[in-house]
């Protein structure tokens, strides 16, 4: 039985590609130093890969930025925009135009936008989406696998294996950049440049290709199966003397399976631990040639590998198809995981024990093999560990089980329907029409963020760190008063992060000091572990809500991240459903909202910034998640009195497939993300009449520019004609925490002087 790894993390321990990059982008370090530090990052891992015991081993999934954009310069799919920069700039051409691409390119009079970025399927990956254009040409552009191959061979030998993402994904996650053509198409022109590549790598000596076709486990189209089984009959056709792997992840193949086991290829990957029981059907299909690649650990989580189950998997599997056949893989790349536990020095020993970073996977897939192979030891150790966990007392708390067993219907539904606290609210709240708010967030300035770090070295006592924070809560208050907002908030100044905030004030989650996972290009977040039933031991908000409540006659926002959103932005325990888990958090943020109420705080917001994002990649798989999201937030929600104001915010504004789920949040007031849109995106809520309230952003927070008082009046004409104007509030788009705080006054003042003309100029029933 053969092991192998689809990627490995390519930042470095440190991140030092991440400095790297950064330091190169300001001129601090020439690009021989940059290829140094590539250099010194990718023997490391093929050489820890190596060590560990793999014998197929990735190469090329090393990236500057993201290996997308790799296969775009690959391919010579370079939009027209760029051809400047490689007529004008002299030196670095491809790095410097490569670079350009990821982030555009505002040097030597040129100015040139980014290509977009998107989430790589149901991950928090960025990649750069490909552009096509109906006469969209490909050639081989950028010399970079043929090299990265090179090398990979001198340390690996016939192990390395160069990664590529396949034609057809490649394809779809693109989009069309002009009118007329469908993107799938091109296919007939792609694939000759994929032989090609192919051909080459062969020639240098690759012995084993990796194409990942992701897509292949999504929702196809008919055209779309076509394009697959076109693609690998023509390269079957064309290729000869190498094997091809085509690796599927986050789904399982469904309805694609026989299309996926019949491509004429060496082996197939298929990723078991998101989707197991896609294994009986691979096998039932299998023809006899094909190699199957069982991907049994986990590739996107943090946790150790249950050797037990893994092994009834592989043992079936053999069974079928003899060892000769099966290969033990992670179940996608590691790019998605952070790279080493031994790193991490501060998690309580006994967690840690359950815990498994890239480095450690790598041991796991090698150790199931040695395990197949007889080693005893190995199985019962794990024995131990997984024993270990699944008995903790610091996972398991019976309160919390009880608590999450005795939720009602009743727990989740408000007393009244909306018409009836509508009226409430309107007779206790008294806001003129169009009422003006934000989102929480005020700019997070170096001073504040200076002021933190000082607090958490120890530098600061928590007193005067309190002091300031207090301090700077009190002057958003004074302004927002003094323009004129008719619902305030404290600007979320004690705040790091929306998520961190909340993890670390609730019992089950744990921070890691080196749990670092690429975002995108330099970016890196390092997301809270949860590991254990979530409890909320005490208050999280109140005492800043009661604090700035205090200090002003007008209504204060309360500011609560919802369960969703939590755990969407975290590594989330593997031995319970994620409804479970966010049904733990939902009760925990109940708590905090039935507290803030208690304390006198009329209008709680609760954020599902991600609930869009949680998603399933499969059609037929949403519904189940979305009834257990939209209860999780409703269960936060139920609890209050009607004459409470809950808010939601969600950072997008494509509502279109999931508008009668957000309905049924029954949020008394949502505000999401249109100024972009120009408010069309408002359509979906327009054509499903959305009955309750709703704050369409008026005003772009991505941008530094300062919206003219025009422009938000005639959005939100824009929205009068879509959607009751009784039931509209203006406010921005998002938290205002990235921007600077002259932008942000030039741009609230002429929000609310917008909110003033629209009251002047759109008509208005049913407001007091
Ligand atoms: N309340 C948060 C803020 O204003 C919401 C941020 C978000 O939706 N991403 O920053
Ligand atoms: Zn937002």
């Amino acid at each position: 039985m053969k092991t192998q790894n689809l990627g490995y993390p390519r930042i470095g321990s440190q991140r030092q590609l991440k400095k790297a990059c950064e330091q190169y982008w300001t001129g601090k370090i020439d690009l021989n130093e940059l290829n140094q530090v590539a250099r010194k990052l990718k023997e490391e891992n093929w050489q820890t890969q190596l060590d560990a015991g793999i014998d197929l081993i990735p190469c090329n999934d090393f990236s500057f930025y993201d290996q997308t954009l790799d296969m775009s310069l690959l391919l010579g799919v370079i939009p027209q925009r760029y051809s400047q920069v490689l007529t004008e700039v002299k030196t670095n051409q491809e790095t410097d135009l490569y670079f350009a691409m990821a982030r555009g390119y505002q040097k030597d009079g040129l100015d040139i936008t980014a290509m977009e970025m998107t989430k790589w399927l149901d991950t928090n990956y960025h990649y750069l989406v490909p552009e096509f254009t109906a006469k969209q040409k490909f050639s081989i552009f950028s010399e970079k696998v043929f090299g990265e191959y090179n090398a990979a061979k001198r340390v690996l030998g016939t192990k390395a294996k160069p990664v590529l993402i396949g034609p057809v994904s490649y394809l779809l996650l693109g989009k069309e950049k002009e009118q007329g053509f469908e993107r799938i198409d091109l296919i007939k022109q792609l694939v000759p440049v994929y032989v090609e590549i192919i051909n080459r790598l062969r020639l240098q000596g690759a012995v084993w290709i990796q194409l990942d076709e992701p897509c292949l486990a999504l929702d196809l189209s008919k055209k779309e199966k076509e394009a697959f089984e076109f693609a690998y009959r023509s390269i079957a056709n064309r290729v000869s003397g190498v094997k091809l792997l085509v690796a599927t992840y986050f789904e399982s193949l469904l309805d694609n399976t026989a299309l996926a086991v019949n491509l004429p290829v060496a082996a197939l990957h298929v990723d078991l631990v998101r989707a197991p029981e896609q294994l009986d059907e691979v096998l039932a299909l299998i023809p006899d040639h094909l190699q199957l690649s069982l991907g049994i650990v986990d590739g996107r989580n943090v946790w150790k590998n249950d050797y037990e189950k893994s092994l009834q998997l592989i043992n079936k599997a053999v069974e079928k198809l003899g060892t000769d056949r099966v290969i033990i893989a992670p179940s996608c790349s590691l790019l998605h995981c952070p790279i080493d536990l031994e790193l991490e020095s501060t998690i309580d020993p006994e967690i840690r024990n359950w815990m498994a970073y890239a480095r450690q996977k790598l041991d796991e897939v090698a150790a199931l093999q040695q395990i197949t192979e007889g080693n005893a030891d190995l199985l019962q150790l794990n024995k131990a560990a997984i024993a270990s966990r699944r008995s903790s007392e610091k996972v398991h708390k019976q309160a919390v089980k009880d608590r999450i067993a005795s939720i009602t219907e009743a727990d989740a539904t408000r007393s009244s329907a909306f018409p009836v606290r509508q009226q409430l609210h309107r007779e206790r709240f008294k806001f003129p029409a169009f009422p003006t708010t934000t989102i929480g967030s005020f700019p997070q300035t170096d001073d504040i963020r200076q002021l933190r770090a000082k607090y958490k070295k120890g530098d600061l006592s928590l007193e005067a760190y309190e002091q300031a924070i207090e301090q700077a809560t009190i002057e958003a208050i004074r302004w927002q008063e003094e323009i004129g907002l008719d619902v305030l908030v404290h600007g979320e100044f004690e705040r790091n992060d929306m998520v961190e905030y909340f993890g670390e004030q609730l019992d089950g989650f744990l921070f890691t000091k080196n749990g670092w996972v690429q975002s995108y290009g330099s970016r890196c977040v390092k997301p809270p572990v949860i590991y254990g039933d979530v409890s909320r031991p005490k208050d999280m908000t109140v005492r800043w809500s009661k604090f700035a409540a205090a200090q002003t006659e007008k209504q204060m926002k309360g500011m609560l991240t919802g369960p969703v959103t939590i755990l969407q932005w975290s590594f989330v325990r593997d031995d319970q459903p994620r409804e479970v888990t966010t049904n733990q958090i939902a009760l925990g943020i109940r708590d905090e909202v039935l507290a803030l109420e208690e304390a006198g705080i009329g209008i709680v917001q609760i954020d599902e910034a991600a609930i869009r994002e949680g998603l399933p990649l499969r059609k037929s798989k949403r519904p189940h998640y979305l009834d257990w999201a939209v209860r999780a937030f409703r269960i936060t929600a139920g609890g209050v009195q009607d004459k409470t104001q809950v808010h939601t915010h969600m950072c997008y504004s494509e509502f279109n497939d999931i508008i009668e789920h957000i309905a049924a949040m029954d949020a008394d007031v949502i505000t999401i993300e249109t100024s972009r849109s120009q408010m069309e995106l408002l359509q979906a809520f327009a054509h499903f009449e959305y009955p309750n309230e709703i704050g369409p952003g008026v005003y772009d927070i991505h941008s530094p520019r300062v919206p003219t008082t025009e422009e938000m009046v005639a959005l939100l004409s824009k929205a009068a004609d879509l959607l009751p104007a009784e039931n509209l509030w203006v406010n921005p788009d998002c938290g205002l925490k990235t921007r600077k705080w002259p932008e942000t006054k030039a741009a609230l003042e002429n929000m609310v002087a917008a909110a003033k003309l629209a009251r002047e100029q759109i008509s208005v029933e049913g407001v007091i």
